[in-house]
């Protein structure tokens, strides 16, 4: 027989280690967080009354910082903690961590949450407000407490107001003498999102802000070393690339983009049949990813934004322009649409997942000034090359995997 490649690939040696590349899975929860110790540990001293008297105790938490400062992993790890110690004393606490970013309504948050403790609770059928009243019910009934993260809660309040943090907030506010039943994490880029609250929330989650900072160079080499240790063969990783890695990401003190980078040029290091992860394959990941559009936000979109943003990516590469109108993406949205044989929407709703994509934070838009006739919105794309989005949704759209 003439080669059998697939004996090649499987005898191809590789840069991780056996399983090693699930270390660098967005989801992976890491075993230590240097550089947070202090945090998980405010966070401890927060909820230590829960744990005392869980029925007796509320807390309110927010967490903010810029993306890949550790708020998702922190607060996991943090839930992993308090399930633990509340295992221990046979308390019934539970750590429930909700993305609001895939659950985009009030309506699927809570019927996620209910669903973890009942999993035939029918999808449709239910008001909010009637979803609230069973989870009461339910943490009642189990005598439960929950302590409830809402991640990227600003999301959701942006689109669909702060009911929820009020329903969720009041809960437990309303019924002073009752068992408290919930406490709250929410986690923020930002703290605009608390402009939106009244005045009563709003001093509830001041009591106990966190912010967590971005992370410097060297803190980001002190998590990459560890991420290494697990995910790769030994002496596979050297030291500059680490340092390459960190400097790189250090401009936006984002954890999460070192460790894509990381991951990235392992692969490159492979597919170059390489021994070791030189700093040219850091190169080479960092043309190729980006910071701002990331896989879990192209996961979020519809099928019809998506098709929508390669849209605009490739009306502003033909326009060669900075901005471009919603009349010219309208038009380019017909072509791709067919292509990828999608009804294209209607066009108040093009202009509802327009200002979605912004809240989103990949667009911009503004309203046009001189030199256009009338007033029109514009479109621009202010954190990535055009090129390079449409190379990446392209791919993503046709073989679901992101680079
Ligand atoms: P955020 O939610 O703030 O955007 P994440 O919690 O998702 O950031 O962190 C981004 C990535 O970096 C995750 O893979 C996370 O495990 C990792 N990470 C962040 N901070 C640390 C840390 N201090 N130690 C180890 N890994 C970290
Ligand atoms: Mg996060």
């Amino acid at each position: 027989m003439s080669t059998n490649f697939l004996e090649e690939e499987l005898h191809r040696k590789s840069v991780f280690r056996p399983k090693g590349e699930r270390y660098l899975d967005i989801e992976y929860v890491p075993q230590t967080m240097p550089h947070r110790e202090e945090h998980l540990r405010q966070l401890a001293r927060i909820f230590k009354s829960v744990i005392e008297s869980p029925s007796n105790t509320s807390q309110k938490v927010l967490i903010h910082g810029n993306t890949g400062t550790g708020k998702t992993a922190v607060t996991k790890y943090f839930g992993a903690m308090i399930e633990d110690s509340a295992r221990k004393r046979s308390l019934r606490i539970d750590y429930k961590h909700i993305n609001c970013r895939s659950k985009k309504t009030e309506y699927l948050v809570l019927l996620t949450i209910l669903r973890h403790y009942d999993k035939n609770i029918p999808k449709r059928g239910f008001s909010p407000s009637e979803l609230l009243h069973m989870l009461i019910d339910i943490l009642e009934a189990e005598d439960r407490h929950l302590v409830l993260t809402l991640d990227e809660v600003d999301y959701l309040v942006r689109t669909r107001g702060p009911d929820l943090i009020y329903d969720l907030t009041r809960l437990t506010d309303d019924r002073l003498n009752a068992p408290q039943r919930l406490s709250l994490i929410t986690i923020v880029r930002d703290t605009t999102f608390l402009n939106v609250l009244d005045s009563s929330t709003l001093s509830t989650f001041q009591k106990n802000v966190m912010k967590l900072e971005k992370y410097t160079a060297s803190q980001l080499e002190d998590i990459l070393n560890l991420r290494v240790q697990y995910a790769f063969r030994d002496n596979t990783v050297p030291k500059d690339t680490i340092s390459l890695i960190a400097d790189i990401a250090s401009d936006m003190g984002d954890a999460r983009y070192a460790i894509e980078l990381l991951w990235k040029a392992g692969k490159y290091a492979d597919s170059n049949n390489a021994e070791r992860v030189y700093p040219e394959f850091v190169r080479l990941a960092k043309s190729e990813i980006h910071p701002e559009i990331r896989k879990e936000i192209l996961d979020a979109l519809s099928d019809s934004q998506r098709v929508l943003l390669l849209s605009i990516a490739r009306q502003l590469i033909n326009k060669k322009s900075a901005y471009i109108t919603i009349g010219e993406l309208e038009e380019m949205y017909q072509i791709v649409s067919e292509e990828y044989s999608i009804k294209p929407r209607a066009h108040t709703q093009v202009w509802t997942q327009i200002q979605e994509l912004e809240h989103h934070g990949i667009i911009s838009t503004k309203i046009s000034g001189q030199g256009y006739r009338g007033k029109t919105t514009l479109i621009g794309l202010p954190e990535i090359p055009a090129e390079q989005l449409e190379r990446i949704l392209t791919k993503y759209m046709k073989s679901g995997e992101y680079i």
